[in-house]
């Protein structure tokens, strides 16, 4: 098959929501496999803009690469570039929630010894980034991920849906171990009206190649429509 050359926008890493000027929440999210899928898309010839949250990677060669911290930052950004794209790979482990707002100063101990000392955080949720991405797609092929505890499979035929994505790419729990960092993975690729294709302890390379491939048949079938 010869391959059209095709716009990419891929995601990774998590975001992180301050709570004031020294502290922030965040998730376990390495960035690996949105660096993984940078590098097997531009080994196909694809053209990558990459969304990256804080992650400890360099940013990857051959690719315009935006990074930000904040998920309304990832937002932006994606808002931004999504016109010009042909799909998104949504990877990034966005926050859902973030703190309703940042304090300017830093938040201290109350300081009083003994006892059980109570903080309460207010959080607010964050915008569903590639939801609000899906609903005013154009042509793009929008790929999404869901990692999950229980029900696995079910949750993720919901959030295809929900979100009105084209696949999603579900990753659970392998033994106790979460899917985050240079692992195997356990899972399975979902297509909207489709089966589920599954994996057993597949390499993140090896998940990269599928999701690609995933992503090329998709948009060749739109570009035959
Ligand atoms: O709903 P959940 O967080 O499990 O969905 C995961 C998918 O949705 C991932 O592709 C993630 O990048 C995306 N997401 C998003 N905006 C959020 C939360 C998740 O785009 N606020």
């Amino acid at each position: 098959m010869t391959r059209r050359p095709l716009t990419l926008l891929i995601t990774a890493g998590p975001t992180r929501e301050p709570i004031d000027p020294v502290r922030f929440l965040s998730n376990y999210s390495t960035g690996v496999l949105g660096h993984l899928l940078v590098a097997e898309a531009r080994r196909r010839g694809h053209h990558i803009v990459f969304v990256t949250g804080p992650t400890g990677y360099p940013p990857p060669r051959g690719a315009k690469t935006i990074a930000v911290e904040t998920a309304l930052q990832m937002q932006a950004a994606l808002e931004r570039e999504f016109p010009a794209v042909d799909g998104v790979i949504m990877a990034a482990a966005v926050a859902d929630f973030r703190p309703i707002r940042a304090l300017p100063q830093k938040i201290k101990r109350s300081g009083v010894a003994g006892g059980l000392k109570l903080w309460r955080l207010d959080l607010v949720e964050n915008p569903d980034l590639v939801a609000g991405l899906a609903a005013r797609r154009t042509r793009q092929v929008i790929v999404g991920f869901a990692l999950e505890t229980t029900r696995a499979l079910a949750n993720a035929r919901a959030k295809l849906r929900n979100k009105q994505l084209d696949a999603i790419v579900l990753t659970q729990m392998n033994g106790r171990r979460a899917p985050f960092g240079e692992t195997t993975v356990d899972g399975a690729i979902v297509q909207r009206g489709g089966a589920a294709r599954p994996f057993r302890r597949l390499a993140k390379p090896a998940l990269a190649r599928r999701i690609l491939d995933t992503v090329e048949k998709l948009a060749a079938q739109r570009a035959a429509k």
